[in-house]
């Protein structure tokens, strides 16, 4: 099992360039369960990983209603946002592993997730006061893990 790496970044800028860097390494088909409070930086880090998989980051939001968006890029971006969910059943719906065909798919809100999707990436995003934020990136691991 991969053991987890450990980022600190400075700022909006410097999360994004992490999303870029580690979209980079990432096969079609792979999930990434963001964890982390609301302003913690998921949906920047999303913006990376949408500029490193070729799509526009610009397009990238924190969705009001939508719960989830497809990004055109090499490799197709789906973006799910969990927080207005509220329950399990609702969540059951989504038919995830459909939407990971031939596409990443990043999940902001992934505890909300009622089980476990094997071999998905989880991003902890950390608030350290001000700026700073601490992300860890485990790969390979489950999401209830
Ligand atoms: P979330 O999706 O986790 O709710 P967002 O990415 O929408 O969070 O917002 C993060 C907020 O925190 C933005 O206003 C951003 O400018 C700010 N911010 C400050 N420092 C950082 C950092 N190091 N990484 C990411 N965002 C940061
Ligand atoms: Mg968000």
């Amino acid at each position: 099992m991969a053991s987890p790496e450990t980022f600190t970044t400075h700022s909006e800028r410097d999360t994004f360039a992490l999303g870029e860097t580690v979209a980079a390494t990432l096969q079609p088909g792979t999930f990434i369960m963001l964890h982390g409070d609301l302003g913690a930086g998921k949906t920047a880090f999303v913006r990376g990983l949408a500029a490193g998989l070729g799509a526009n980051p610009d397009d990238v939001s924190s969705p009001t209603f939508v719960l989830i968006q497809h990004y055109k890029g090499r490799t197709p971006l789906v973006h799910v946002d969990l927080y207005r969910l509220e329950t399990g059943a609702a969540i059951d719906d989504l038919g995830l592993e459909e939407l990971a065909s031939g596409a990443v798919v990043a999940i902001e809100w992934a505890e909300r997730l009622p089980r476990a999707i094997e071999g998905s990436v989880t991003v902890k995003i950390d608030d350290l006061g001000g700026d700073a934020r601490g992300i860890t990136i485990e790969k390979g691991k489950t999401n209830n893990e």
